[in-house]
């Protein structure tokens, strides 16, 4: 073999390992997603949650929106939000003070928000960043999503 073809032949077998390693790691880490969805729907539809923790939480806030209430409005709502979301750290998932009630507004901004820090939601890659367990700093941070 002369130089060229040696070269060649060393260039084809090194793309080859690599492309073979993208594709092994991002089909590990859309099994670990797709695991995480699971076990994610799978708490929803439990009783612990259905009649445990979700009504407590609502009945704890009143059926108000947390979020709205710390920037001084009182609305309605009826959805239970973690905080720090499941996807970001489950073990956080049966947190009590973890759990707030939402209004479906905010709760969009709030999806929005996570998908662009934390990086949740299908398709997005999660970010190493420091969890915001406190929701008086949340609607800032939401705001700011919406308006960039
Ligand atoms: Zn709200």
């Amino acid at each position: 073999m002369n130089h060229e073809s040696k070269y060649l032949a060393k260039r084809k077998k090194w793309s080859e390992k690599h492309t073979q390693n993208y594709y092994h790691n991002y089909n590990k880490t859309q099994r670990v997603r797709n695991e995480t969805k699971l076990e994610q729907d799978k708490f929803y539809r439990n009783k612990q949650w259905k009649k445990g923790l979700r009504p407590a939480v609502l009945e704890r806030d009143n059926y108000l929106c947390q979020y709205c209430m710390s920037h001084g409005r009182m609305t309605s709502g009826k959805i239970v939000d973690h905080i720090i979301p499941y996807e970001f750290d489950s073990s956080k998932r049966d947190d009590v003070n973890n759990l707030a009630t939402i209004c479906a507004r905010c709760h969009t901004a709030k999806t929005l928000w996570e998908q662009e820090y934390y990086g949740t939601g299908s398709g997005n890659e999660l970010k190493e960043v420091a969890a915001v367990p406190d929701i008086k700093y949340l609607p800032d941070f939401m705001d700011s999503a919406k308006t960039q």
